[in-house]
């Protein structure tokens, strides 16, 4: 990982602070909860993947206070679980980030309702069941913040992903709602919108869309893409984290209801 510079800005920011990541074992999210961790906060990535075991105890022998919780968002149950062990461990939550995403690339005709609900409901319904267990405790805390992952896709429908942008879109709406709701007891809730990250999910839409779109060799449209970017070149998940650190700090404290583009000038709205 590279572009660190946020968690020196804010070194010792979120020390006692209590932030919890999900879909944190990988990509974007492991950036996040390596980024809150190094400025200081006790962080808990709940990943559906196991690996997440993995990568939680090599930021702990890095010195940090992280924990794991195996979970799938999409499971009432298993969301329950993974914030009770939160307030079981640190008494409370400052932090919410909902990062857990997935995409799959389809033309209308071959889309299934199952493949549709199941990008809804990992994108937004899951988003729903996070925010509304974390309220109580991040109503209780003195600085208590939501960030939702959107997408440039909350922007404007990409082809062939027309569950995922309605998934993305529906974050938008969903957090400016919740950032109503929530304000007179001091919560924010803003969501992110990156571009281009270079994770495992850009695998496999560069391979899926390639496809689709033409003739197009491994690697060969992500960087038609990136070329598209002013600033060109893709996010590094360091980029993502350094937007939340700002958002979720002191700093970030009057901005609320928001969706804030990382995307290096891809979209400008
Ligand atoms: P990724 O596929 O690399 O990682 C996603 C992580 O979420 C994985 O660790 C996965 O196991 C976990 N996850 C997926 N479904 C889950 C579930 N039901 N319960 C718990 N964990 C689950 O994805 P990424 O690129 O790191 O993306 C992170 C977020 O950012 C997603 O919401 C994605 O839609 C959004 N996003 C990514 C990009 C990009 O360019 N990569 C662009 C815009 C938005």
């Amino acid at each position: 990982m590279t572009n660190l510079v946020g968690s020196k800005i804010f070194a010792g920011h979120f020390k006692g602070r209590r932030a919890l990541v999900t879909g944190g074992g990988s990509g974007i999210g492991l950036g996040i909860a390596q980024a809150f961790a190094e400025a200081g906060a006790s962080v808990m990535i709940v990943d559906r993947n196991p690996a997440v075991a993995d990568a939680a105890a090599g930021l702990r022998e890095a010195g940090f206070d992280v924990e794991h919780a195996v979970a799938d968002v999409t499971n009432e149950d298993q969301v329950r679980a993974a914030f009770a062990r939160v307030v079981e461990l640190w008494d409370g939550l400052d932090i919410l980030v909902n990062n857990a995403g997935i995409i799959t690339i389809s033309n209308l005709e071959d889309l299934s309702l199952d493949e549709f609900n199941k990008v809804l409901n990992v994108n937004t319904t899951a988003v729903f069941l996070c925010c509304r267990e974390a309220a109580p405790l991040l109503k209780a805390s003195s600085n208590g913040v939501i960030l939702n992952a959107s997408s440039g896709q909350g922007r404007q429908g990409f082809i062939f992903t027309p569950h995922y942008a309605a998934s993305k879109f529906g974050v938008i709406g969903l957090s400016q709602s919740l950032a109503k709701e929530l304000a007179p007891s001091g919560v924010r809730v803003n969501s992110y919108c990156p571009g281009i990250v270079k994770t495992e999910m850009w695998e496999y839409n560069d391979r899926e869309w390639g496809s689709r779109l033409g003739n197009y060799k491994p690697g060969e449209l992500i960087q038609e893409w990136i070329d598209e970017i002013p600033l060109k070149r893709p996010a590094e998940a360091t980029d993502v984290a350094n937007l939340l650190l700002f958002l979720a700090s002191d700093a970030g404290s009057y901005i609320t209801g928001q969706a804030i583009n990382i995307d290096g000038g891809m979209f400008m709205n």
